[in-house]
């Protein structure tokens, strides 16, 4: 017979492997499903300064162990899989993936978010050396240097002002002749004397060597090229929250993200969405780790309620 699990979690980065501490510590049958290895987008992550009880740093690979092994001391479980579809029309909850169906009483989805790429040809190849995609984490690195955020939304007008309180100087470079940034950015930036707004521009290609040393920008009003020369470039333009598979299993909202609030209740009975997928102000570690834990909280009212 198939078993059920009490919390099946999605996504086995900071808010799943939290959700699968805090569940597995309750003596709940808990399941972890995670594409790849623990940690997601954390992963990728080479230094991470902004994590507490870390003060040399931590990379985030180990970091993403270090939550797995926690959680799975304590009886969690993981299943390495691709997530392909979700039906949760009944009571108990049917998650179907590439390693077959389970099944569950409750189901944290903590599938993240990752960044929207430029869609370059060498992007790719030089993420770390010169190319990112989050300027918190990552800023730090260029003390004194000259860097390039793409992109003219609220992410990238505060990434900019961010960097040009630690660096020598900043382009931001937007593919229109406005910004859709709100106006408690555009004004600061209109005052920063080390940003320069390079307007109706769109990155054409990296220039690199080892690292990247330059963009190539196209002017998309007069077709013209040149090419400014920046030590690293920031990408802000957005992000993908990884719902697709969900098939509209529960309410999202226009950018595609999980609507829960602080709760972590999403709009069907006993599903959670925790992390980076769910609409929210901060997507940071400490805030995922907490939406874990929340989850979890809840998925117990729920459980000890309805079953
Ligand atoms: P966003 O608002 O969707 O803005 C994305 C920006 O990137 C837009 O300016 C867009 O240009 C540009 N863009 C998209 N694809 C591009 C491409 N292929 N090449 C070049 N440029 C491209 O995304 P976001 O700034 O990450 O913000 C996401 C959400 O979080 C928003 O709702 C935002 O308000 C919110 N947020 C809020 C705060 C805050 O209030 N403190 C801070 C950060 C984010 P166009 O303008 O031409 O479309």
């Amino acid at each position: 017979m198939q078993q059920i699990f009490d919390v099946l979690i999605i996504g086995g980065g900071p808010a799943g492997y939290t959700a699968a501490l805090y569940a597995a510590r309750a003596g709940l049958d808990t399941l972890v499903l995670e594409r790849m290895s623990a940690g997601g987008q954390m992963a990728l992550t080479g230094d991470i300064e902004n994590y507490p009880g870390f003060e040399d740093g931590i990379d985030g690979f180990t970091l993403g162990f270090k939550m797995q092994q926690g959680a799975e001391k304590f009886g969690a479980k993981t299943e390495y899989t691709d997530v392909l579809g979700v039906d949760f029309s009944e009571k108990i909850k049917k998650v179907n993936t590439t390693a077959g169906e389970f099944f569950a009483k409750t189901v944290i989805i903590a599938a993240g978010a990752n960044p929207r790429e430029l869609g370059l040809q060498n992007e790719a190849a030089f993420v770390g050396r010169g190319v990112h995609y989050c300027a918190h984490c990552d800023g730090r690195f260029y003390k004194d240097k000259t860097v390039a955020v793409i992109g003219g939304g609220n992410s990238a007008a505060a990434d900019a002002l961010y960097l040009s309180r630690l660096v020598k100087k900043v382009y931001l470079i937007h593919r229109r002749d406005s910004l859709r940034a709100d106006k408690i950015y555009r004004d600061p930036l209109k005052t920063a004397e080390n940003v320069e707004i390079l307007w109706d521009n769109v990155v054409s290609e990296l220039i690199t060597d080892k690292r990247v040393t330059g963009l190539k920008i196209r002017n998309v009003k007069s077709g013209e090229e040149e090419e400014i020369f920046c030590d690293g470039v920031f990408v802000s333009i957005g992000r993908k929250p990884a719902t697709e598979f969900l098939g509209g299993a529960v309410r999202l909202d226009d950018s595609g993200y999980i609507v829960a609030d602080e709760t972590t209740k999403t709009s069907v009975n006993g599903v959670y969405a925790a992390g980076d997928i769910r609409k929210k102000a901060l997507r940071q570690i400490v805030t995922a780790v907490s939406d874990g834990a929340t989850a979890v909280h809840f998925a117990e009212e729920y459980l000890a309620e309805e079953f």
